[in-house]
């Protein structure tokens, strides 16, 4: 790797000329270097740059977007794995709106579910009136389970309204527990419950973390009577999320480095260094049309602040070395699988958007004819979660059981042909959202002044979601600018904990004539947010 030198951090520090965007006589922006552009760094980056801050976003792979993303198969785009997002997620559309994309998605006037089953079918239709009245109805006229069974799922329901997500209390508590004493048995928790939780927490229903469970059922099905609406992409996730992003970005006058890894956080007086490795071929940089090579190798950058906006296990370790004390500990939330059975059809074998089905492997199932760019035939994607036992399974496997299974739910697929069949697995699709996770989950401030938090695992009340991925971008951005407004306490900090410093190497600055837009997500409505649980700094 090569690089040249440039200059350090603060207000008073000398710059290198020839690395743009430092005027002489005019004071310095602030810089921030964003690691991770999943839809948390994505945020976070957008946020800081509208906050006026020099943005540059480094990315190991070779496209924005996470976990969120797209592949081309032929003539096809595929996505990784389905992604939906409810009506209340207002932070996600918020972004959404922002990346231009709004009409790039759909959402149902009412929240209207079709359940299938080997022995018949249900639908869960919301009504008008008021939540949780809504789902009164719907709940009563679903006939998959026996009427004594859907009256004590209403009022477990009802009771959930009064379980506390931020109540710590309740942090150890597993949702089969919290339901078993509230009389829901074995159909009522297959039937109903999971339905719902296993798909929103990716993990068993019995399994998943009591608060967690609590957010979504309250927000989404006890809250107001929109609330569960379901949306979904008409676009591939990469062309959603990812290109228009890169493309906003560039427009804003934020670098973003694709193909560069981030390997290390050294922390200097005021300031921080981050080691980058590059993928082969080099690093490239987003914007425009596609991706352009980045130049010279770049091995680190220099930067007033960072946002760790990775994983959990590469936060822990990238955190860790930095000195952010008990970062080991975010190693514990662990992670849980999604696998995607991809079947196109020569013709189509159902007319809905969607469906959800019990007593079946399948759990839910997307039409994506369209959305993939397929002219004819049917493409349906069934999608898995908590996938412990399929994530290993070979594809030919998971063949002889769904294929047989489609056509138990959509009869007409035992007439057509299969075209094309194949699987995606994601092993690490979210950490395991199990009792005991609100103890870990930092919020986005570390013990570390300027080094912050971002991703869909921190603490921000919600689930590993979209929606609680573009929160943690905005608490990250929020954090950084009040941080970087109180340079005294950042060197005093640096001071007691000294670190070596290293060579600089320039190529790290974000051009500061950018058209600079006014943030959407200052905007957003905090009276939306779930009930808080712990946050705080992380020691
Ligand atoms: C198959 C699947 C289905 C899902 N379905 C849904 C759904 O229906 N609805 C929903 O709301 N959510 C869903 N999710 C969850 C949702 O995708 C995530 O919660 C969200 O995208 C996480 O965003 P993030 O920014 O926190 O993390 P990520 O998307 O994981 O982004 C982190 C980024 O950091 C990068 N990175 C890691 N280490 C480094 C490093 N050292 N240097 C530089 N870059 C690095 C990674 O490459 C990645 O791009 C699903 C996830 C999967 C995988």
């Amino acid at each position: 790797m090569s690089g040249r030198t440039a200059g350090g951090f603060g207000g008073s520090s000398p710059r290198a000329s020839s690395a743009g965007g430092f005027g002489e006589s005019s004071p310095r922006a602030h810089s921030v270097v964003v690691i991770g552009g999943g839809l948390s760094g994505i945020t976070a980056a957008i946020a800081l740059r509208d906050a006026g801050i020099d943005v540059t976003l480094v990315e190991a792979r070779p496209r924005l977007g996470g976990a969120a993303s797209s592949f081309a198969r032929g003539d096809l785009m595929i996505d990784n794995g389905q992604h939906v997002f409810l009506r209340c997620c207002t932070s996600y559309q918020d972004l959404l709106a922002r990346l231009g994309a709004t009409g790039l998605v759909t959402i149902q006037e009412r929240f209207d579910v079709t359940v299938l089953s080997p022995r018949g079918t249900a639908r869960l239709r919301r009504t008008a009136l008021p939540g949780p009245l809504h789902m009164g109805q719907a709940l009563v006229g679903y006939r998959l389970l026996p009427l004594a069974d859907r009256l004590k799922v209403a009022r477990a329901a009802l009771a959930m309204r009064f379980v506390d997500p931020a109540d710590p209390e309740l942090d150890g508590t597993a949702l089969g527990d919290w339901l078993a004493a509230r009389g829901q048995g074995e159909a009522a928790r297959r039937l109903m419950w999971d339905l719902f939780i296993v798909s929103a927490l990716n993990i068993a229903g019995d399994e998943a973390s009591l608060p967690l469970s609590a957010t979504v059922i309250k927000t989404a099905l006890l809250g107001a009577r929109d609330a569960a609406d379901i949306g979904i992409a008409t676009v591939p996730l990469g062309d959603l999320h990812g290109r228009a992003a890169a493309d906003l970005l560039g427009r804003l006058g934020a670098q973003v480095r694709l193909g560069s890894r981030a390997v290390s956080i050294n922390r200097l007086a005021g300031g921080f260094l981050v080691g980058l490795e590059s993928a082969a071929g080099g690093a490239r940089l987003a914007g425009g049309e596609g991706s352009q090579p980045a130049g010279p190798d770049v091995s680190e950058l220099a930067a007033d602040g960072v946002v760790l906006a990775v994983p959990a296990a590469q936060a822990a370790r990238l955190a860790g070395a930095a000195g952010v004390g008990g970062a080991s500990r975010w190693d514990e939330l662990g992670s849980s699988p999604i696998v995607n059975i991809h079947v196109v059809y020569d013709r189509p074998v159902t007319t809905l958007p969607f469906a959800a089905a019990v007593e079946s492997p399948v759990q839910w199932v997307f039409d994506k004819t369209t959305q993939a760019g397929l002219g004819t035939g049917q493409y349906l994607a069934v999608s898995l979660s908590a996938a412990d036992s399929y994530v290993d399974v070979p594809a030919a496997s998971l063949r002889d059981q769904f294929l047989p299974a489609l056509e138990q739910l959509f009869p007409a697929a035992a007439q057509a042909r299969v075209s094309d069949y194949f699987v995606t697995r994601e092993r690490r699709a979210t950490f395991r959202q199990v009792p005991g996770v609100g103890a870990i989950r930092p919020g986005a401030a570390t013990l570390v002044p300027g080094l912050v938090l971002a991703g869909a695992w921190t603490d921000t009340g919600w689930p590993d979601t979209m929606e609680g991925a573009v929160r943690s971008g905005q608490n990250a951005a929020e954090r950084m600018i009040s941080e970087l407004a109180r340079p005294y306490s950042r060197s005093q900090a640096a001071a007691t904990h000294p670190v070596t410093a290293r060579t600089v190497l320039a190529g790290a600055r974000a051009s500061d004539n950018a058209q600079r837009g006014r943030s959407v997500f200052a905007g957003a409505r905090a009276s939306d947010k779930p009930p808080r649980g712990r946050s705080g700094a992380a020691s």
